[in-house]
């Protein structure tokens, strides 16, 4: 009988590490200037498990369903960021079990993590830079004063922005994607506001985090080739 192989995820972060230190390479970069998270949304306690033995810190779900279960489940030095979009309603939820947000995308919820938080929490901007209409963000028009409007909301830190790169094979779309994040990343930081830091930049996943890193990517969110099983 033929198995199918698996790697482990220790062997499967040895390749990708090396993927980083390549695109590092290529532009200038410090290896360590990237952080990995480990999206573990699609597979099993042990397999999470598994990550956090491999050495990884940051972790990546999207669900708040079964969430407070993985986490109880899981144990070891981890920085829990939740990656998918939240639902006002279920803030109550998770803002507490969590330690980034990557998906603050609109008032509603600025209004919501305000009331709930217990403490202040770092957050990214997911902005929607290719501007597909069935992904969520904000546009990159509106982000900036976006920013602004949070002044006076005191649990929300806004360490930088995310975005996800449109599906597509073309390799410039992508890049010009991540580009623009960039550089509305940097006119947010330049207005040196004491609430929005926004040095970060999470973006760059399995099929084009190397694309990202050579554009800036400090945070990448890989799932499929790092975790899958
Ligand atoms: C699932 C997911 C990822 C990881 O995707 P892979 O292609 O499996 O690496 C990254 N970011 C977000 C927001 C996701 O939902």
């Amino acid at each position: 009988m033929e198995g199918i192989i698996t790697l482990k995820v220790s062997e499967k972060l040895n390749l990708i590490n090396k993927e980083i230190f390549t695109a590092c390479e290529r532009v200038g970069r410090q290896a360590d200037s990237v952080k990995i998270v480990a999206v573990t949304k699609y597979v099993s306690n042990e397999r999470t498990q598994e990550a956090v033995d491999a050495g990884l810190i940051h972790l990546g779900e999207n669900r708040p369903e079964g969430f407070k279960e993985k986490r109880d489940a899981v144990s070891g030095n981890v920085k829990w960021h939740f990656i998918g979009s939240l639902q006002s309603r279920k803030v109550k939820n998770v803002i507490n079990e969590i330690d980034v947000l990557h998906s603050l995308d609109r008032m509603s919820l600025a209004k919501e993590i305000q009331k709930r938080a217990d403490q202040k929490i770092d957050c990214f901007l997911q902005v929607n830079v290719s501007g597909e209409e069935q992904k969520h963000g904000l546009s990159p028009e509106n982000a900036a004063q976006f920013v602004e409007e949070l002044a006076n909301y005191d649990k929300i830190n806004v360490i930088g922005l995310m975005t996800m790169a449109p599906l597509t094979e073309d390799e410039e779309v992508i890049r010009s994607c991540f580009k623009q994040l960039a550089v509305l990343r940097d006119s947010i930081a330049a207005k040196n506001l004491q609430h929005a830091p926004c040095t970060e930049l999470s973006m760059g996943m399995s099929n084009d985090f190397t694309i990202a890193i050579e554009e800036g990517a400090t945070y990448i969110r890989i799932g499929s080739s790092l975790v899958g099983e």
